[in-house]
């Protein structure tokens, strides 16, 4: 029998359970590996049983509740049967779990007394958005990684960024780099992490060997250009394409161009409109070398 099969069921017999699609869909949304969002649901099933059990209504579920289940009932945890236990995945699930409460307007916005990690990032989206001028969406997704990285250091303790050490950066980002599913991801997370700590240095933390440990995965100046990608390595940069919205399928059209019709990366970037015959199925080539 599937091990987790009596913790889902604890999960689908509570109040819980008329969010679990939207739960599932915020994780999809994010891109999380289908092993990481299956540890989530099992800390989901735990969480569900225990605020059953305690008579926890739906609606008053917020960031104490999670602190009393995770300071309170875990330490002394004796559920029957066989649950997720593991402090760090309950915490970053539960965290996720409020996210979604919130997006589906079950639960109020935070007021008072949040934890240290939601404030640290409250001062860095400020930081972004006035010093910086990103833009929201920008802003978002450094929010996210940034947070993974704080929790999976700090949980709900204080924020001390000289704790962090090098190797847990870089850790950190080799970790990201399974639960993508697709490399860009990885840019991103070290983009978003560059981000957050010229921020700190901007408040003063010292924070050169930490920025130090992160390179952005292909740095083809520093190392000699691939000949050719294999037949393994086009399968898997076909296999990571998506169709579904318009900048996926625009990364799709470059892609293609380079693989079918062999484009140079400058001649796909100066490809208009005008310069595609459709009628003729025909491409003309005007910047380019010979
Ligand atoms: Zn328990």
């Amino acid at each position: 029998m599937n091990p987790t099969y009596h913790s889902t069921t604890w999960l689908l017999e509570s109040p819980l359970a008329a969010y679990v699609d939207a739960f599932t869909h915020h994780f999809t949304d994010e891109r999380y590996a289908p092993a990481t969002v299956d540890t989530y649901l099992g800390c989901l099933a735990h969480f569900a049983h225990w605020s059953t059990q305690s008579g926890i209504d739906i609606h008053g579920i917020d960031e104490k509740v999670v602190q009393q289940f995770l300071n309170e009932h875990l330490p002394h945890c004796n559920c029957a049967r066989q649950v997720h236990r593991v402090r760090r995945d309950l915490h970053a699930a539960l965290i996720h779990l409020l996210v979604v409460l919130r997006a589906n307007s079950v639960i109020a916005e935070p007021s008072i007394g949040m934890m240290p990690v939601d404030e640290e990032l409250r001062h860095f989206d400020e930081y972004m958005n006035h010093v910086r001028g990103l833009a929201p969406r920008t802003r978002s997704q450094h929010i996210r990684v940034v947070q993974r990285l704080l929790l999976d250091q700090f949980a709900d303790n204080a924020v001390v960024i000289s704790a962090i050490k090098p190797d847990d950066v870089r850790k950190f980002v080799a970790k990201q780099s399974e639960l993508c599913r697709i490399p860009l991801s990885i840019t991103a997370t070290v983009s978003a992490l560059q981000g957050y700590f010229r921020y700190r240095a901007t408040r003063g933390d010292p924070v050169n060997h930490l920025t130090g440990v992160m390179c952005h995965p292909a740095n083809w100046q520093l190392a000699s250009l691939p000949k050719a990608l294999n037949s393994d390595e086009i399968e898997r940069l076909l296999g990571a394409l998506q169709n579904d919205g318009p900048s996926a399928r625009r990364t799709a059209a470059i892609v293609h161009c380079a693989l079918d019709l062999g484009l140079r990366s400058s001649e796909v970037a100066y490809l208009g409109l005008d310069d595609i015959d459709w009628r003729a199925a025909t491409i003309t080539l005007r910047r380019t070398k010979g």
